[in-house]
């Protein structure tokens, strides 16, 4: 028998193969991505449901926020009126699929919905994936999970339109930093080629994704710049800076416009590592840490309770600023 051609990542052609299987069969496909959803997460989702939708199935999409709100950022995507507040998620799905969640705590109040799942098929690319599925479509040598999207998409044998392309794109740009990351791979360009030829607008979603803010961001990246702090005697370089709710209610801006920040922290030649400190509308810290190769940030922040990729991770931190830097630094 010739071997299939794609049979070549970790993902078995036989897992594959049974998640066509459960999906074919399901009256209902309820699907979920991590909190705090960033192109990749959101991306992924949409565009399997999409598909699905197309092809005349039901479809569930939500995450597990409270606080439901799609990301400024990310409401140009297609499909959106496929997403529901996660209280009117079923509560105890016959199919649930869960896109770029390494650990089942990322899934937030639809945890528990995921535990009671009679089948939970887990498509993502965290090398850190726990493996919390009945079956976990998991590739750490993806670029981004919106591949694993991409490919269960063809194996269930449904066309990927331009509005489906467009919501992998966004999630492949995002995850390769827009091809400048170590997931640049010569399959995350060969992905981009197949989703370009649909038609999409790469301008457009580059400048949805990065290229406007409202005019009080550059009053508080003003501020977050004024007090930016190099170490160069911690790890191999640390700067780090920290952005307060005060800070944008001085501006009116909202807490998902932060997120190129750390984009211009990182680039500081004598630090290998990044970190900001977010300050969310709940008076929690979200932190951003990004790595240049000498540090291990999964690691780090999955010793502060959160976890990511090797050199780019977060974890949420209750503690005032000092505290969190001090124990972050212990660490290093
Ligand atoms: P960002 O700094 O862009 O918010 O997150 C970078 C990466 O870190 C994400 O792709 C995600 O994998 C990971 N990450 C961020 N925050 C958390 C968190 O609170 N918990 C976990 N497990 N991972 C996080
Ligand atoms: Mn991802």
């Amino acid at each position: 028998m010739t071997p299939d051609p794609r049979d070549v990542g970790p993902v078995p052609v036989g897992d594959w193969d049974r998640a066509v299987g459960l999906i074919s069969s399901a009256d209902e496909i309820a699907l979920a991505c991590h909190i705090s959803p960033d192109g990749d997460a959101l991306g992924s989702m949409l565009a399997l449901g999409m598909a699905l939708r197309a092809a005349g199935r039901r479809v569930t999409a939500s995450f597990g926020e409270r606080r439901f709100r799609v990301p400024r950022l990310l409401r140009f995507l297609p499909g959106q009126e496929l997403l529901s507040e996660p209280d009117a998620y079923p509560a105890a799905p016959e199919l649930m699929i869960t896109f770029d969640a390494p650990t089942v705590e990322r899934l937030g109040v639809l945890a528990g919905n995921a535990a009671r799942a009679r089948e939970l098929v887990v498509l993502d690319h965290h090398p850190s994936n726990t493996g919390f599925g009945t079956l976990n479509l998991v590739d750490p040598g993806a670029a981004a999970t919106v591949a694993l999207a991409e490919e269960l998409i063809h194996r269930l044998g449904l066309p990927v339109d331009k509005a489906i392309a467009t919501c992998l794109y966004a999630g492949l740009v995002t995850d390769t930093g827009s091809f400048r990351h170590s997931s640049t791979t010569p399959e995350a360009h060969l992905m981009a080629a197949r989703l370009v030829a649909t038609g999409l607008n790469p301008e457009e979603i580059a400048r949805e994704l990065w290229d406007r803010s409202p005019f009080g961001y550059l009053r508080v990246l003003g501020a977050v710049l004024d007090r930016v702090v190099l170490e160069p005697e911690v790890g191999g370089g640390l700067v780090w800076t920290s952005v307060t709710r005060a800070d944008r209610a001085a501006y009116g801006l909202p807490y998902d416009e932060l997120e190129g920040i750390i984009d211009v922290i990182r680039r500081t030649e004598e630090a290998d590592m990044a970190v900001v400190l977010k300050e969310d509308d709940d008076g929690a810290w979200q932190v951003s840490t990004r790595s240049k190769g000498a540090v291990d940030v999964a690691r780090v922040c999955a010793a502060l309770g959160g976890g990511g990729h090797t050199k780019a991770a977060g974890f949420t931190s209750h503690l005032p600023v000092e505290q969190t830097m001090a124990s972050l630094r212990a660490l290093l």
